[in-house]
């Protein structure tokens, strides 16, 4: 059933204001017209067309993270982000979208073809890519100028599609309790893709037959958050229709993790994609909370006889968007050779929100440095999550304030049982 909320639904907010003390942008800049109880006045206003639609409307409506937590601590259960979501829609269904965000939303992410042949043709230029030559080597750091100084990974070359066999499997000797879908989404699959070999390679060791799907395309979760509904359905009934005949699908990658989810919800009772939508979304795992169930116990890669100090980074799409926090920490407790310590505020906001960070880049930096105090008073080595973004946002924090700690996703700490056992492939047909 369809339960994606409408502007409408702005009105059941009843101004108790406890999204305000939640929410991570009010605690840095306290205007309330960037908080759940402030702007769904602004929307319910809008609706009313008792205030205009303007460019100034459009910058409140995008001073949110869409990170879940004012509906996760709502009294009344209004869901703020989807009200924003449906609010940016309708500014799109009656404004349009700029070209820049039509090119990059409808001809690129959308085709995940071309985008592979573009950011191939990038991967070539020196210092861009993790293989890349030598000559302008700092190229990956000259690209921050556009994105107001935030770091970003390099491409891995050659990007998981090149890298993985359509089918992994678990190494001899270790039994084969089923087969999963895995889905890998835009970071793992151009820019993180030795994490993505790491959680493939853990979940097979596990156990699985690990099938790298062909063609799928992105999630589509950050073009729906810019309101193109429209988009965002194509790419989600493209991925349900490569991945409906699987059992399980596993992802290591919390935002997209929380799209497939919430396939169920993109398409209207009435639509005929919202059966199969629903279905789909029923069979999708985050990584640890797949592997969680399956009591994986494992050995430190560190070959210090000292305890690895590791402590983990909740990111908003997993703890208040899926509700799994616990299953991560179970993992981390379960290797031997870890110390896992809680960190203050481990469930607080990164501060990186996909655009948000290069919209509102102060606002970011600001509780991006609560988080990074946060980890320094923890005195861990490594600092673990289970989102492409929020590695990215700890990397460029901790590079930032100059801390000495790792930042690693939660399948990079998982050692095989067996560190001579090779995971067996088939090749591609
Ligand atoms: S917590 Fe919920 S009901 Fe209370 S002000 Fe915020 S959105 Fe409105
Ligand atoms: S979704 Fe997050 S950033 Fe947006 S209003 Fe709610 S708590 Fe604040």
């Amino acid at each position: 059933m369809s339960q994606n909320p409408s502007v409408e639904d702005a009105n059941q907010c009843m101004k108790c204001g406890f999204c305000m003390y939640n929410c991570p942008i009010y605690k840095v800049d306290h205007i309330e017209s960037h908080v759940a109880r402030g702007r769904n006045v602004l929307i319910k206003q809008a609706n009313e067309k008792t205030i205009p639609t303007d460019a100034e409307y459009a910058e409140r409506l995008s001073f949110c993270l869409l990170c879940g937590r004012c509906a996760a601590v709502c009294p009344a259960r209004v869901q703020s982000p989807e009200i924003n979501v449906a609010a940016r829609a309708n500014l799109v269904n009656k404004k349009g979208l700029s070209l820049p965000k039509r090119a990059i939303y409808r001809g690129i992410l959308k085709n995940r073809r071309l985008m592979a042949n573009l950011l191939g043709m990038a991967a070539w230029v020196p210092g861009v890519s993790t293989k890349g030559g030598k000559p302008l080597r700092h190229m990956a750091d000259f690209t921050s100028i556009f994105t107001k100084g935030l770091a970003l990974p390099r491409l891995s070359r050659p990007f998981l599609a090149a890298r993985l066999p359509e089918k992994t499997l678990p190494p001899v000797g270790v039994k084969t309790k089923g087969q999963l879908a895995f889905f890998p989404g835009c970071a793992f699959e151009f820019f993180l893709g030795d994490t993505g070999e790491s959680i493939v390679k853990a979940l097979a060791q596990a156990g699985y037959e690990v099938i790298y799907v062909k063609d799928l395309s992105c999630c589509g979760l950050a073009v729906r958050s810019a309101g193109d509904m429209k988009t965002a359905k194509l790419m989600a009934q493209h991925n349900i229709e490569r991945l409906e005949g699987f059992d399980n699908i596993v992802t290591g990658c919390a935002t997209c993790g929380s799209a497939l989810k919430d396939y169920g919800k993109w398409f209207a009772d009435n639509d005929p994609t919202n059966a199969k939508a629903v279905a789909l979304s029923a069979k999708v795992k985050d990584f640890s909370e797949f592997l969680a169930k399956e009591g994986v116990s494992n050995k430190s890669q560190s070959e210090s006889p000292a305890p690895l100090i590791v402590t983990y980074h909740d990111p908003c799409h997993m703890k208040w968007h899926q509700g799994v926090s616990n299953q991560p920490r179970e993992l981390l407790r379960s290797i031997e050779g870890v110390k896992f310590v809680e960190m203050e505020g481990a469930d607080d906001c990164c501060g990186l929100g996909g655009a948000f960070t290069l919209a509102h880049r102060d606002v970011s930096l600001a509780i991006q440095d609560k988080k990074i105090n946060n980890i320094a008073k923890t005195g861990a080595q490594v600092v673990v999550t289970s989102c492409p973004g929020c590695i990215i946002q700890l990397k460029d924090g901790i590079k930032r304030h100059g801390l000495n700690v790792e930042v690693k996703h939660i399948s990079e700490l998982l050692n095989y049982q067996d560190p001579n056992a090779k995971i067996q492939t088939n090749p591609k047909p």
